[in-house]
């Protein structure tokens, strides 16, 4: 490919009322553990947080500071650490870095937020095995470690329909934490509470909808790159006030973009979709590759998992078992691939990326023969990259670079 132009994508300026919302999140966590305060669960990024708050704790989500890890390039170095108790570097990179930094007891957050020494200690651990094993797995180790209880649900996997049969029993397991939650908590449970925090869950993602449905616009008024960044407050903030408010100010930003035709990558000529986990430590140079090459990646299966449209503040107990269950990646592949084309029409979608990250396979949807499937019945070219989330030992920059370039130029043939 000729001469490489670098172009980078243009700032959201909401992100620093974010950055604030963000750190007020951490300070009071991080409060919390040094005086005990309030109580601290830990819960998985799909798990039952709704049900937590409404108890009264505070929620730290370790999948969060996995992706801080691999954003801040911290996780080849502390990987080992966990591999040597025994984790095989071949699993989760998340679960291993992480492990790896408690080991070595240090965390990115205290470079980002001055005061802050270590994590927030928790009171309990809750998972919910909708998106994969190694998230019981991970939290199990913390709880033999720290002596902290472990609880969570069980979710059926790769089912196609949502059926009748699948969701009391996941509904049945969140009402059974009520009692073990209560005893930790010190707090009785209150349905109202609930119904409040499943009402502002639900307000944050039909918002974070809209954010990521901007992107339908042509020329797009975001990135996949921004999604992953904004996507903060719809991990570790939904059920809370802030997250609404803060998607509120962001929709308004994009929405004005839409109006007056500003693109997030200027002169977009190919729009592109991500399938599977984000390069935490290649974001930056994954978004200048792509826009350098007129290229907008601009809609993901990843960004929009923090959709829930099934949530119903007058049916938490179903409608948090149906929104956790409903999720693309617990889905199986003739699921998957529906609810793909679907996106591929919205977005205008010109050639797919699949993300093949080896220490996820949980979220690597091109193993078992679905990009030829789908380029079969849509005519949309794909391209796979090898790669990881976190463990940049698992990443060629190089190969990379040569196989999105010739992509390209595959994708401007097609023109
Ligand atoms: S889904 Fe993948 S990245 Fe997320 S916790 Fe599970 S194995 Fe790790």
């Amino acid at each position: 490919m000729s001469e490489e132009k670098k172009v980078l994508r243009k700032k959201i300026e909401a992100t620093d009322k974010m950055n604030q919302y963000m750190a007020d999140y951490f300070y009071e966590l991080n409060d919390a553990s040094k005086t005990g305060a309030q109580k601290i669960a830990w819960c998985t990024s799909v798990g039952p947080a709704e049900l937590l708050l409404a108890m009264g704790f505070l929620v730290h989500y370790p999948e969060n500071h996995g992706a801080i890890l691999g954003s801040t390039r911290m996780a080849a170095d502390l990987i080992p650490e966990a591999n040597a108790l025994g984790y095989s570097p071949d699993i989760c990179s998340y679960l291993t870095s992480d492990i790896g930094a408690y080991v070595k007891g240090i965390t990115p957050l205290a470079k980002a937020f001055e005061g802050i020494e270590s994590i927030p200690k928790p009171d309990v651990l809750v998972f919910n095995t909708n998106q994969c094993r190694d998230v019981k797995d991970w939290f199990a180790w913390y709880s033999k470690k720290l002596n902290v209880p472990l609880m969570g649900v069980h979710t059926h996997r790769n089912p196609t329909d949502i059926t009748d049969d699948i969701i009391p029993s996941i509904a049945r397991q969140i009402e059974n934490l009520i009692e073990p939650l209560e005893k930790i908590s010190g707090n009785k449970f209150d349905m109202d509470k609930l119904k409040k925090v499943v009402a502002l869950s639900k307000e944050c993602s039909e918002l974070w909808k809209k954010v990521l449905e901007t992107a339908a616009h042509q020329p797009a008024p975001l990135t996949f790159f921004d999604g992953t960044i904004q996507m903060g407050p719809a991990v570790v903030l939904r059920g809370t006030q802030q997250a609404v408010d803060y998607y509120k100010i962001l929709l308004k930003e994009l929405e004005e973009r839409v109006k007056n035709n500003i693109a997030a990558v200027e002169g977009e000529r190919f729009r592109l979709y991500w399938d599977g986990m984000p390069v935490w430590g290649r974001l930056r140079a994954h978004s200048e590759l792509f826009t350098s090459l007129n290229a907008n990646v601009l809609a993901s299966t990843y960004c929009n998992s923090w959709i829930f449209t099934d949530f119903d503040p007058e049916n938490p107990f179903t409608s948090m078992a149906k929104a956790y269950t409903e999720l693309f990646i617990v889905r199986s592949d003739e699921a998957k691939e529906k609810y793909m084309k679907r996106m591929f029409d919205l977005f205008k979608i010109d050639g797919i990326i699949y993300h093949d990250a080896k220490t996820c396979p949980n979220n690597s949807n091109n193993r078992y023969g679905m990009p030829q499937r789908l380029e079969k019945q849509t005519g949309i070219p794909s391209l796979i990259i090898n790669g990881d989330l976190n463990d940049l030992r698992l990443i060629s920059d190089e190969q990379t670079k040569t196989n999105v370039e010739a992509f390209i130029e595959q994708l401007e043939e097609n023109k």
